[in-house]
């Protein structure tokens, strides 16, 4: 039933015999749990505190940004920081009196299974009463003796197969069965029903604008439901308590191209080693990334190391009836120059969407400012060929100075490419929201747990 996906892990430790096979591999492929670089997955090794804290944390996608707890033993260098912070606000777990973590003490049975009772809000409040939860689900059986063995330490085979079922019903064993109750109609255009909640899970079916739901579980904010005869994951910001009235929805299928700057063989700019193509091709898929969760229908210019003529990614967007066009790129010049600006075209004579270019690059430029940190060179008038032959409203953005020291450092680190991603996924939003006035834009914003900016334009 749970075949492997293509592209998944693969253990070396976990064969085709071994009885967690289905369930390690698809917490792998939604990379909840990973394995180590040597290729093994270690599936009898004790769950430490730390690694449960961080695959519930991945589970419900959480902020995994390391950082410095409140607890004594936890610093930004541990690996779990972020999910350990972020799973204790909201009270899935708990340190010590002391103040401490104990990051590397292994998780009981029973620890897990309140743990798991948290996470997934099953309500217990005693480790008896979540393990009761746990059995009467299907999601755990008892030890040998018929006891559920709250004190015993749990394996990462285990964890790993009490943490599947606990998020998908369709691997539990017998028990009480998912109530598929709560009715709710999406509200984007076409929208994945998936194997797992998040992206990384393959499609089961497609389910059409006002496409009936019914609801049993939340994990995170992907909503576990049941549309005709399948069973799968929604992101929950596309399920609406009534039918969307289709002449109001102003986004769903719109068109947002994003352009990655130069190609093999053109490497754009160069500096500490770095390539503008690469950096800004990276940037691009993060974006990407985003938009792809929404009702935007998202195209890019180029998805790989590739040659593409000016003049054919204006003839992409044009073909495409794209919305709106974003060029992303990165700067150099004699290695004394810092910051981001972002371009709009103003000759109305060519591409006559002077004013929403204007509002699209304002946008952007300021959530870059927000989230990128680095000087504002403005929102500046630039004849390049992509935003002055386009035929929509088209802007290009400088991320910053690849041959500067500062700005090369972001432009390198994964960590600030989602960060400018997420600035400039932000800023296509704000424009959406405050220029066209779009109110069907605001639920976009929670994937990003963000708010429309202020009005800047
Ligand atoms: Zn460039």
């Amino acid at each position: 039933m749970f075949s492997t996906q293509a592209g998944a892990a693969t253990f070396s430790d976990v064969g085709d015999t071994h009885r967690a096979k289905d369930e390690i591999y698809y917490l792998a492929t939604g990379k909840i749990a990973n394995g180590e670089k040597d290729g093994h997955f270690y599936p009898d090794r004790q769950v430490t505190r730390a690694e449960a804290a961080a695959m519930i944390g991945r589970t419900l996608q959480l902020n995994g940004n390391q950082v410095n707890t409140d607890f004594s033993d936890v610093g930004s260098n541990n690996f779990a920081s972020g999910y350990i912070e972020e799973a204790a606000k909201k009270k899935i777990i708990t340190g010590y009196n002391d103040g401490t973590f104990k990051p590397e003490k292994p998780v009981a049975r029973g620890e897990m299974a309140i743990m798991i009772s948290r996470a997934f809000g099953y309500g217990a409040t005693t480790i008896n009463g979540a393990a009761k939860q746990l059995m009467d689900k299907g999601i755990s059986s008892g030890t040998a003796d018929g006891s559920f063995g709250t004190s015993l330490p749990i394996i990462r085979s285990d964890f790993s197969v009490f943490l599947a079922r606990s998020i998908n019903a369709e691997m539990r064993m017998d028990g009480e069965q998912p109530d598929f109750s709560t009715v709710k109609y999406v509200n984007a255009d076409a929208l994945n029903m998936r194997k797992g909640p998040s992206t990384l899970f393959d499609p089961v079916t497609q389910i059409p604008q006002n496409g009936q739901v019914k609801v049993a579980y939340m994990i995170g904010k992907w909503a576990y439901v049941q549309y005709n005869q399948s069973v799968g994951f929604v992101h929950s910001d596309f399920l609406s308590d009534s039918q969307v009235d289709q002449s109001s929805s102003n986004i769903a299928g719109k068109t947002i191209v994003i352009d990655p700057g130069h190609g093999s063989p053109d490497t754009g700019a160069s500096g500490y080693g770095l390539l503008e193509k690469d950096v800004v091709l990276d940037t691009g898929l993060r974006v990407k990334g985003y938009l792809s969760q929404t009702p935007f229908n998202v195209l890019m210019t180029r998805e790989t190391d590739k040659k593409i003529e000016l003049s054919d990614r204006v003839t992409f967007a044009r073909e495409h009836n794209a919305d709106i066009f974003v060029s992303i790129h990165a700067n150099s010049y004699k290695g004394d120059s810092s910051g981001t600006e972002t371009y709009y075209y103003s000759a109305a004579y060519h591409n006559p969407n002077v004013d929403a270019s204007t509002a699209l690059a304002t946008y952007i430029q300021h959530r870059l400012l927000d989230f990128w940190h680095l000087p504002d060179r403005g929102v500046r008038n630039g004849d390049f060929h992509v935003i002055r032959e386009n035929t929509m409203p088209a802007v290009l953005t400088e991320l910053g100075f690849i041959d500067y020291k500062s700005d090369n450092d972001k432009l390198k680190s994964p960590y600030w490419r989602q960060e400018a991603a997420k600035a400039i996924y932000l800023g296509i939003l704000d424009y959406y929201y405050h220029y066209k006035n779009y109110n069907d834009v605001l639920p976009l914003y929670d994937l990003l747990q963000a708010q429309p900016s202020t009005k800047w334009y």
